[in-house]
């Protein structure tokens, strides 16, 4: 079992038969059960499995907190809501109609993963408005028989939150402290549409101001070394943003850009981790997509064409 804490424990989700690619968060107290990111629909079955290891049954869990809607975090939801009417879905308020209704997000990632949505994610399933709860950061929720702090976190996504649980000193946020495996490079997850460099920053500003004592991060796990975790976080945003610009403002298409983006990010994981850990860190997040978020971004801000 991975205990955080007492009441405070994670599974591993084993996405695409991968360790270390996607956790979900399990809080259990007094209240009831809240699980933090299902993930996807495609990983429900392992984590009905982590639930039992954990001696939790569905009529237990009251509620579901989700740090962004993205497939890998969310994608679950919906399904298991249908299953179980009486479970809550927390949400920040600018993601909850994609929630309601998740067309337009099963749209976007379509036309990024074509004719793997279904294998790679399996079904996205809205959440009936009535199960549906909106949050904005700055309140006070209680969940799993604690109480959790809401900050508004975006950077990696406008509608990104992070749930801390004072009693514990575990901060849950999502993808705002990137994406770290065994340790190793602390790589900014970027992907479109809505990458913010500077939101970013201020929102790592409003996790220190909790003090926490560990980061759990979605992809993958806890984190204790927080403040040089995220000093590494922020360096290596401003290195990969760099690099994006460099490139946007040179010859080529997008796409030799986005290969030129990948070359260039491999090359300095493979002088921090094996090449096993280089490829779990591909599966958490395709390089080449990294690059269109923040030529995305750059170009919103009108610094590249
Ligand atoms: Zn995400």
């Amino acid at each position: 079992m991975n205990t955080l804490s007492h009441g405070l424990s994670w599974v591993d989700l084993q996405f695409r038969g991968r360790p270390q690619v996607i956790a979900t968060g399990l809080v259990q107290g007094h209240g009831g059960v809240a699980i933090i990111d299902p993930g996807p629909t495609s990983c429900l079955e392992t984590l009905e499995l982590g639930l039992q290891a954990n001696g939790i049954r569905w009529p237990d869990v009251r509620h579901i907190l989700l740090t962004h809607i993205h497939l890998d975090h969310a994608g679950a939801a919906g399904t298991i809501v249908r299953e179980h009417p009486h479970i809550n879905v927390l949400v920040h308020e600018r993601g909850l109609k994609h929630m309601a209704d998740p067309t337009k997000l099963i749209e976007s990632a379509t036309r990024i993963y074509r004719d793997r949505m279904d294998e790679l994610w399996g079904e996205f399933a809205p959440v009936p408005k009535r199960n549906l709860v909106s949050l904005t950061g700055g309140e006070r929720i209680e969940a799993g028989g604690r109480t959790f702090d809401v900050a508004y976190t975006p950077g990696h996504a406008s509608h990104h939150v992070s749930f801390f649980d004072g009693s514990s000193g575990v901060a849950f946020v999502g993808d705002t402290a990137g994406v770290c495996i065994n340790g190793g490079f602390v790589l900014p997850p970027t992907p479109p549409p809505d990458i913010d460099v500077e939101a970013w920053g201020q929102s790592v500003d409003r996790i220190l101001a909790w003090s926490p004592a560990t980061l759990f991060l979605t992809h993958f796990g806890p984190v204790t070394t927080v403040r040089p975790h995220l000093a590494s976080l922020l360096d290596n945003l401003k290195t990969t943003s760099g690099i994006a610009l460099e490139l946007l403002n040179g010859p080529g298409t997008d796409e030799e850009r986005g290969s030129a983006f990948a070359e260039r990010l491999r090359r300095v994981l493979r002088t921090q981790m094996t090449e096993a850990e280089v490829a779990t860190y591909v599966v958490a997040a395709a390089y080449e997509y990294l690059f269109s978020g923040l030529a995305r971004y750059w170009r919103k801000k009108g610094v590249a064409t």
